[in-house]
């Protein structure tokens, strides 16, 4: 199966590529065309899944699908952004017809449940790799950055943390667990939910967001740092589901909160007058710590001492200490 052939059976026939709102043109030419309406602006993410360092290879081409869309939605959820489109660049070292057909079934499923569809992208021959970028679309001047986060905020998550990081042994098959702790914690490593509506609910709202993508402690970090803050996280506080706390006890469940990747929760920060409000419609704010003038992150236990640890997240390229 040559190039072409491959592209119109596996993507360019998918569901998830037959167009939809805002796409004024989608496969097949040399770009695709998006609308974006007056006073609205384009929001674009990248994210790259390589095999070996972001998925063990091989797995599940359905669940892979799924994940490599959801990790890219996940930042337009981020942004407070309503999603358009999004394009894909293959990299295969052959072309297998099984693997492709049941890969690009998981894309299409959350792309369907995302409200994404698929305009194009690149397809070559190498090591596995798979390239996700994602456009959205957001008023004008209400985009969730990272930089407008306030002393006097609250410090707050979208839901459950930690559950993606503590699935990771299970992936790997270096762990077991009974299938009612097992199965949770493993979809939300394969089908992470992006939080698309949440993001949206938050416009006008949130003085900053990200979606967690290399754990609390880590991400908080680029809130400060953007915002020229300090953010203050609550060891008691943070939300951990029943499974994790099975899998991994407290302290275990504290700790894959506060440094493990591949939750994509939103973490925001909100004016404190926001949250009754929000709460009160249902959407799941979880207060997890505070904003205070300053820099950094600091992790208080219960009794309010300083427990910050010294490594946070997982970095490419870090050289051991
Ligand atoms: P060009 O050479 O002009 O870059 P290509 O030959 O690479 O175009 O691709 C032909 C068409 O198929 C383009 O519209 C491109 O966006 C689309 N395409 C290529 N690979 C993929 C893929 N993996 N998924 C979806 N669309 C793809
Ligand atoms: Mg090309």
């Amino acid at each position: 199966m040559g190039e072409f052939e491959l592209i119109r059976t596996y993507f360019a026939a998918a569901p998830c590529a037959q167009g939809g709102e805002g796409i004024a043109l989608g496969i097949g030419d040399d770009c695709a065309l998006l609308a974006v309406p007056p006073g609205e602006q384009l929001a674009i993410s990248t994210d790259t899944l390589v095999a070996g360092v972001h998925f063990a290879d091989p797995c599940d081409p359905f669940l892979l699908g799924q994940r490599s869309l959801a990790v890219a939605v996940s930042d337009l959820a981020a942004m407070g952004a309503n999603p358009l489109a999004f394009t894909l660049a293959l990299t295969l070292p052959t072309v297998a017809a099984d693997w492709l057909q049941r890969y690009a079934q998981g894309l299409n499923a959350m792309a369907q449940r995302c409200g994404v569809g698929l305009v194009g992208g690149d397809t070559t021959r190498g090591p596995l790799s798979l390239t996700v970028t994602v456009f959205g679309r957001v008023p004008a001047g209400l985009a969730l950055t990272r930089s407008g986060a306030q002393p006097g905020d609250l410090l707050c998550v979208g839901g459950d943390l930690g559950n993606a990081a503590a699935a990771l042994p299970l992936v790997l098959g270096q762990r077991s667990a009974a299938a009612d702790v097992a199965e949770p914690l493993l979809g939300h490593y394969w089908s992470p939910q992006p939080q698309l509506a949440l993001g949206i609910a938050l416009r006008g709202k949130a003085t900053s967001a990200l979606d967690i993508s290399d754990g609390l402690l880590a991400d908080c970090g680029h809130i400060a740092k953007a915002s020229g803050v300090s953010l203050v996280i609550e060891r008691q506080r943070l939300p951990l589901s029943a499974a994790l706390l099975a899998f991994l006890g407290d302290d275990g469940a504290r700790a894959a909160a506060l440094s493990g990747g591949d939750d994509y929760v939103l973490a925001f920060t909100l004016p404190p007058a926001e949250l009754a409000p929000l709460l009160a419609d249902g959407w799941p704010v979880q207060v997890v710590g505070r904003v205070e003038a300053g820099a950094g992150v600091r992790l208080l236990d219960a009794r309010g001492h300083d427990i910050t640890p010294a490594v946070r997240g997982y970095q490419h390229f870090r050289q051991a200490p």
